[in-house]
């Protein structure tokens, strides 16, 4: 295994991803995410469809807690059901968080047109899907999320 590594030149890593409510509903745009997924290396090694509380947004989003947006991403959050899925894979945080884009969907159109979040989200806020920032973040998520 860790020959492998060194020749991919990445280590093996393990991310917190979750499509939103703003997809999540949608099986096409599911599928045609999870393609991406696929196409870029990544393993789903685990899948949940759920329906998060505001408690639950709040508590996955404490770092915005006193960010102007952050009543109404809780709001957005928990008006529908995710996808919460686990990711494996070499350098598998940095990979998704390519995958995905810049944080606005508008913004990604312009900087990153193959995005997720160019392709199926919509602005700012309903931007397609999460992805944890860094190997601690995804630890935190991952655990939080799949109890
Ligand atoms: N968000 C928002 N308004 C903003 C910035 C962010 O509604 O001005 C939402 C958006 O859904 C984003 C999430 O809050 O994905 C978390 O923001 P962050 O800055 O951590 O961006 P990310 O890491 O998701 O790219």
């Amino acid at each position: 295994v860790a020959r492998v590594c060194v020749l991919r030149g990445g280590a093996t890593e393990r991310t917190f991803a979750m499509l939103k409510p703003d997809v999540a509903k949608d099986s096409a745009t599911v599928n045609g995410i999870k393609a991406m997924i696929d196409g870029a290396g990544l393993t789903i090694e685990r899948e949940e469809r759920c329906r998060l509380s505001r408690r639950q947004c709040e508590t996955f989003y404490a770092e915005h807690a006193e960010r102007s947006f952050f009543p109404d991403l809780v709001r957005f959050m928990s008006s529908g059901p995710v996808i919460k899925l686990e990711l494996s894979g070499s350098d598998a945080v940095k990979r998704w968080r390519t995958l995905l884009g810049p944080t606005n969907s508008a913004v990604a159109r312009e900087k990153a047109p193959k995005s997720v979040r160019a392709l199926f989200g919509t602005d700012q806020q309903r931007n397609a899907a999460h992805g944890s920032d860094g190997v601690e973040s995804a630890k935190r998520e991952l655990s939080l999320m799949f109890k």
